[in-house]
């Protein structure tokens, strides 16, 4: 029986299908610092990690009996995959399961920033009683997100669907992505089954920069080591637009966006990622300007059902094949 270290937990869909597939689901976490032990006494064939757990060059080293280990989530950081690839043990993950949980954040971070609600919740509990009539003057200038236009940087499988649920929401969406020239965004209209197809072909970063009323980042990360959106970039954008990073900390120079946001240049931003995760800077954190969340993209019931019924998928086809 081959046996599964679930170290950072897996959906009951995702562990049902294993065990149906006769596999063993530890979901008891290791205790801290005691990864590798922890593998080679429970003999376990495979590793499964969200983001919290690291599996780095020592782990591996000193785990040899491990032929597996998969990423429920996308983003690959915490494992050294190099050095994985050279040791034989194969690294699987699960790109698609979360887009539309992405996709779906973004907006709750649009809607916030348009309507102010980062701040009025807050607000509100505190002088919503005795202050009722001054909060509603101060947060009457709101805007629509219908009929603005979003700038998508990075137009892999997030940007489209973020593409898509603009477009429903009737906006106008601008791309720019270096390695993808158009897409095809199928909107299905549930009421009415219908399938209807918007060709967008991507523009250089700077078109979309000077055209969008809101950015949003979606691309895989720093690129060479450098934010994708920086002090010229923000300079670049149009006074009083928004700025959404659900792709990965560091992707905006949070110095720049603090400097972009007190001088009113960039009316608010949305953050569900950040440069020093778990400890983001506390600039940001206290920022009235910012709509917050702690990298929770992914975390929707539909996405982590999704993502343990995939892993579960590529663990038993990679058992299958080896
Ligand atoms: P993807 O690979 O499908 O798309 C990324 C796109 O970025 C690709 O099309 C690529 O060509 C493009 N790209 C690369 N360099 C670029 C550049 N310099 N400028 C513009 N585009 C560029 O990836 P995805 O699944 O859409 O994920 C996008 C990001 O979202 C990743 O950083 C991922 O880690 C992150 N993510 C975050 C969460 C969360 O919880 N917030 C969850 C899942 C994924």
């Amino acid at each position: 029986m081959k046996r599964v270290l679930a170290n950072d937990g897996i959906d009951k869909l995702g562990k049902l299908l294993l065990e149906e597939a006769g596999f063993f689901v530890e979901t008891t976490k290791a205790i801290e610092g005691h990864l590798a032990e922890t593998i080679n006494n429970g003999n376990f064939d495979v590793l499964l990690v969200r983001s919290a757990t690291k599996v780095t060059s020592s782990i591996l080293d000193a785990c040899p009996n491990l032929k597996l280990i998969g990423r429920a989530g996308v983003g690959l950081d915490n494992i050294d995959v190099k050095y994985a690839d050279a040791k034989g043990v194969k690294v699987i993950n699960t790109p698609a399961a979360s887009s539309q949980s992405v996709a779906e954040l973004v907006f709750a971070h649009l809607f916030s920033g348009v309507r102010f609600l980062q701040n009025s919740n807050h607000e509100m509990r505190n002088k919503g009683e005795t202050h009722f009539n001054d909060l509603k003057k101060s947060y009457s200038t709101g805007i629509e997100l219908q009929g603005k236009t979003i700038g998508i940087i990075g137009f892999g499988r997030i940007g489209q669907a973020v593409g898509k649920m603009a477009i429903g929401l009737g906006m106008n969406v601008v791309a720019s992505d270096p390695f993808i020239k158009e897409a095809i965004l199928h909107i299905h209209i549930l009421p009415t089954k219908q399938d209807i197809p918007v060709k967008i072909s991507t523009i250089p970063l700077e078109d979309v920069l000077t055209k969008s009323d809101f950015i949003t980042l979606h691309v895989p990360g720093k690129i060479n080591g450098k934010a994708v959106i920086g002090g010229k970039e923000l300079d670049l954008m149009k006074p009083g637009a928004g700025i959404v990073n659900a792709a990965r900390g560091g992707v905006i120079d949070e110095d720049a966006l603090l400097y972009a946001l007190d001088t009113k240049h960039i009316a608010f931003a949305g953050l569900d990622v950040f440069e020093n995760e778990p400890t983001p800077a506390s600039a940001l954190l206290h920022h009235p300007l910012i709509s917050l969340s702690p990298h929770i993209g992914a975390s929707t019931a539909e996405a982590q059902e999704r993502i343990g019924k995939e892993m579960a998928e590529g663990i038993i086809s990679f058992f299958k094949n080896n």
